[in-house]
């Protein structure tokens, strides 16, 4: 018996764990959302404290709107936090909230410069860049409020009088930009990296759970192989060794002797196609051999399959619902051969106690649907949708005396889809079934030698 080709479920490649830079991106994004609300917090606390400071500490003329524009940003910081709490800034706006805040920050720093014309202001600035080296992870962002505050600093102390200390918070200021670069570039690479490894495991573990999950299907269907198989090749073994034991020990009379063979004829029949059924679909699956299309007019391999199986059985009533003639199909005949045998087989095992058996066909657009029709045992609707899948049975009395390995319809489903064609089932159970498919038209060769369709 041939393994089962467990290959394209057991893949779990290197290629799949490559990240994109977007999934950095968000990754990112990520990270720096996870403590927003908590620096949003801490900042509305911040220029609480200030809004007293300024109360204490400034001259009028200068605390009134250093006041106003404290108190102001931290009622923003606290309405950012209650939005971010509720989900209503989501992490896809973590950048651009970062961004505003440190504007917020920036415009309380460069209003103190302005308002107290004392150079020294600077330093809150220069704190104010470091701090959002340490925070931001988006250049675009980094560098927009990196340059907001570069600029507003120089146009005010433009604005300002000379002072000998100029020079001094000159460098102080140069110096906090090229440590934020460093330190913002430093924290970005590390970030990328731990980032880049952490989805790199979580794709990897998501690709093995679900390696392991087909494994452990895999392992349920070779399971229910060995089960089905064994019992079915074990019933017509067994009653083979019984008979022909029984015929080499006792002398029967001929007519007896034919019984007992028809039986064994039987049983042979049943072996045979339990293991071409097998390695059909295997063969099927894996796609060899291939197929070998012809244009072929359906009616006569209809009436014949009705013929053979007529003759076999006559415990039910065979009828045909066919046209005089068909428009030529396009399909590989010894495997639609194969799909009739399936589908009528079936109808005759599974209405045990005789009735009709209709075999029909007719043209529908550009397609001819063929149908097998019994008066059956029918099919349950919930095992409906899965009638097509390997080595389903229907789990009744009535299924499992009848026998059968679940391997036929899987078979008949895998060659018609290879027609380009749909199979389809009705059925109401104690009252029969319809098995139906469909198969394309050929295209006969037009006066340029091309193809059409009929
Ligand atoms: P098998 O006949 O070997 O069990 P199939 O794949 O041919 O395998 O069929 C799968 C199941 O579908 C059967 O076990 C049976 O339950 C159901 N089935 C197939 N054909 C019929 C039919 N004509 N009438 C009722 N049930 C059917």
């Amino acid at each position: 018996m041939r393994k089962l080709d467990l290959r394209p479920v057991m893949t779990v490649t290197s290629q799949n764990s490559n990240i994109s830079q977007q999934e950095i991106r968000e990754a990112l994004a990520g990270v720096v959302y996870e403590n927003l609300h908590l620096v949003s917090i801490s900042l509305a606390l911040l220029f609480l404290v200030f809004t007293i400071a300024h109360c204490v500490v400034l001259p009028r003329p200068i605390a009134v709107p250093m006041i106003t524009v404290a108190f102001l940003s931290a009622v923003l910081f606290t309405g950012l936090a209650i939005l971010m709490k509720r989900s209503v800034i989501t992490v896809r706006y973590a950048h651009q909230t970062t961004a505003g805040m440190a504007q917020i920050v920036l415009a309380n720093s460069l209003l103190h410069l302005y308002l107290t014309r004392e150079i020294h202001q600077t330093t809150n600035i220069l704190l104010l860049i470091v701090g959002v080296a340490c925070f931001c992870l988006s250049t675009p962002y980094f560098v927009f409020v990196l340059l907001t505050a570069l600029i507003g600093w120089g146009l005010i102390v433009w604005s300002l009088p000379p002072s000998p200390e100029w020079l001094h918070f000159g460098f102080a200021m140069f110096a906090a930009t090229v440590l934020a670069l460093l330190t913002y570039y430093v924290r970005l690479r590390t970030h990328q990296r731990l980032e880049r490894l952490r989805l790199q495991d979580i794709r990897q573990r998501t690709e093995l759970e679900g390696a392991l999950i087909a494994a452990k299907e895999v392992e349920r269907l070779k399971d229910d192989l060995i089960s089905t198989v064994s019992h079915e090749l074990r019933t017509p073994l067994t009653s083979l060794l019984g008979f022909t034991e029984l015929m080499l020990a006792r002398d029967f009379p001929h007519a007896k002797q034919r019984d007992l063979l028809n039986v064994m004829h039987r049983e042979s029949l049943r072996l045979t196609n339990l293991v071409n059924n097998f390695l059909d679909l295997q063969a099927i699956t894996s796609g060899y051999p291939p197929y070998h299309f012809v244009d072929v007019e359906l009616t006569p391999l209809l009436h014949e399959t009705v013929t053979v199986f007529a003759k076999a059985d006559e415990k039910h009533t065979w009828e045909t619902s066919l046209p005089d003639s068909l428009p030529l199909v396009h399909i590989d005949t010894d495997r639609i051969q194969q799909v009739l045998a399936n589908l009528v087989s079936n109808a005759v095992k599974f209405s045990p106690d005789s009735g009709v058996i209709t075999v029909g066909a007719e043209r529908q657009d550009m397609m001819v649907k063929v149908w097998i029709t019994d008066q059956g045992i029918g099919v349950p609707v919930e095992a409906l949708p899965k009638l097509f899948t390997k080595f389903f049975r229907v789990e009744e009395e009535a299924t499992r005396v009848i026998g059968g390995t679940g391997l036929g319809l899987a078979l008949v489903k895998e060659i018609i889809e290879a027609h380009q064609g749909q199979i389809g089932v009705e059925s109401t159970q104690g009252k029969g079934s319809t098995f139906f498919f469909t198969l394309p038209l050929a295209t006969p060769p037009s006066a340029d030698g091309e193809r059409n369709l009929v």
